[in-house]
């Protein structure tokens, strides 16, 4: 079949976080600017805007399914830029919990020991020497390095260990040690209190989404964009049936989905392959109050399946459990299987659950696995790497991985989307 051609000025491909914010801005830029008004198109595969931020239902109980934290609001370009206000956060904690541990005011399964300076102290060690460390070295790996001198880690610098893989989303035999790194290490966040939306993450994309289209953006859903290439001083978008010609295009769409489909877009193979999706997902527990009351906000689970349970009661009034589970191998449980191990593992009774929903982020097509993570095959400049090829051209890249310093996160995502659009205003200026 012939495929059908419509032309726009710019095109931004996956309507996630980075997608959004590129529009926003872009559309800003513009109607600002000299040039005058351009088109500006948005082409999504699924039926709904956000991407990994994703509201859903469980039970009567509205859940993020992906990104829930607001990973430190000092300085947060989220709540700088206006999207997010202080009337719209509950924070979970004082601080970076999984990286500091939990402040006297926490609510935590278990509270700061003495043990915790030594892990500080380890944590440090590990850091220094990580900026002078090989990639294919892991975070396991330096922690090893310290025991001749620290003796091995106590059982408070275990517990901790454990909520630090849980933020990273992988075990500590995969977290890159390069990671770790002060100056390079690229997991970033902010300071200060760590918080949930209290209307969960679908306020967010509905702000971003109402004002992109206020402007005058055009959004395509159901689309699946399949390659994207520049011919001459075009770029050409091929979806199913339909192609889009633009002068430039934005690339929004996931790590996962660039390393599972080679031909998607001409990128440097080896930073993209070394580059790693986690298998971080949650399985979402609508439960009785009563049941709801007897958990801290946080609770480090020793168990071969989850990591963590972060509990909503006390922060917002919703009877909402999510327990974090890190491995690939997790989902290939049964949503049965997962209840069970759960219900045993935090000694519920089935009658106490009124709904759950588990993730498979690894298993979403427009996903392929649930955020990127400089593992331990990583290098220091393969994020760089992937921004350095589309610096020179019309197809510019986004996204949570494009971002050096905050990878992983919707702030990253929202950065990166801003960066593209500043990059296709220039580009459009130089033209002109
Ligand atoms: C379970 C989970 C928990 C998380 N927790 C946190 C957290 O607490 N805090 C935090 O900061 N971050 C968290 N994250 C990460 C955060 O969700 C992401 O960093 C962010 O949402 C990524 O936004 P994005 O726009 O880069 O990508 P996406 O949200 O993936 O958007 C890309 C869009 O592109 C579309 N797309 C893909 N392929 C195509 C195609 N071929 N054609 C057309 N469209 C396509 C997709 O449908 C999608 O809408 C979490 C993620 C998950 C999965």
């Amino acid at each position: 079949m012939v495929e059908a051609e419509e032309s726009y000025d710019v095109i931004i491909i996956g309507g996630g976080i980075a997608g959004l914010s590129c529009a926003v801005s872009l559309l800003r830029h513009f109607a600002t600017g000299p040039s005058g008004p351009v088109s500006i198109a948005l082409v999504e595969w699924q039926e709904r805007l956000g991407g990994r931020l994703y509201s859903c239902k469980v039970g009567d109980v509205e859940a993020d399914a992906g990104a829930a934290w607001v990973h430190g609001v000092d300085g947060n370009p989220l709540i700088e830029d206006g999207w997010i206000g202080p009337e719209d956060l509950v924070p979970s904690s004082a601080q970076n919990i999984w990286l500091h541990g939990p402040a006297e005011t926490d609510s935590c399964s278990f509270k700061a020991s003495e043990e915790d300076e030594t892990w500080e102290r380890r944590l440090a060690v590990v850091g220094a020497a990580a900026s002078m460390a090989q990639g294919g070295r892991s975070l396991q790996d330096g922690l090893l390095e310290t025991e001749p001198i620290m003796g091995p880690l106590a059982h408070a610098e275990r517990r901790r260990l454990r909520m630090l893989e849980g933020w990273f989303g992988m075990s500590a035999d995969r977290i890159g040690l390069l990671e770790w790194d002060g100056e390079h290490g690229s997991m970033g966040d902010y300071p200060g209190a760590h918080a949930v939306l209290k209307g969960g993450m679908r306020i967010l994309v509905e702000r971003l989404a109402n004002e992109a289209q206020r402007l005058g953006l055009k959004v395509v859903l159901g689309q699946e964009v399949c390659a994207v290439e520049e011919v001459r001083d075009e770029v050409r978008i091929h979806c199913h049936q339909r192609c889009f010609r633009a002068q430039w295009a934005v690339v929004t769409v996931s790590l996962g989905v660039l390393q599972s489909r080679p031909s998607f877009l001409q990128l440097p193979e080896k930073p993209l392959q070394r580059l790693e999706m986690c298998h971080y997902n949650k399985l979402l527990l609508n439960v009785s109050e009563s049941a709801a009351a007897r958990f801290p906000v946080f609770t480090d689970l020793v168990s071969h399946h989850f990591w963590q349970l972060f509990n909503y009661w006390p922060l917002t009034g919703k009877p909402l459990l999510s327990l974090a589970t890190l491995s690939a191998e997790a989902e290939k449980l049964t949503d049965e299987e997962a209840l069970e191990a759960a219900c045993g593992l935090l000694t519920l009774a089935k009658h106490e659950i009124r709904a759950s929903h588990f993730t498979r982020w690894g298993r979403v097509p427009w996903a392929c696995g649930s955020y990127s993570v400089s593992s331990k095959d990583a290098e220091w400049d393969d994020i760089r790497a992937l921004l350095l090829a589309t610096e020179e051209g019309r197809i510019k890249v986004a996204g949570e991985h494009t971002h050096e310093e905050h990878q992983g996160g919707f702030h990253a995502a929202y950065l990166s989307g801003k960066r593209a659009a500043q990059e296709v205003w220039e580009g459009f200026q130089a033209v002109a």
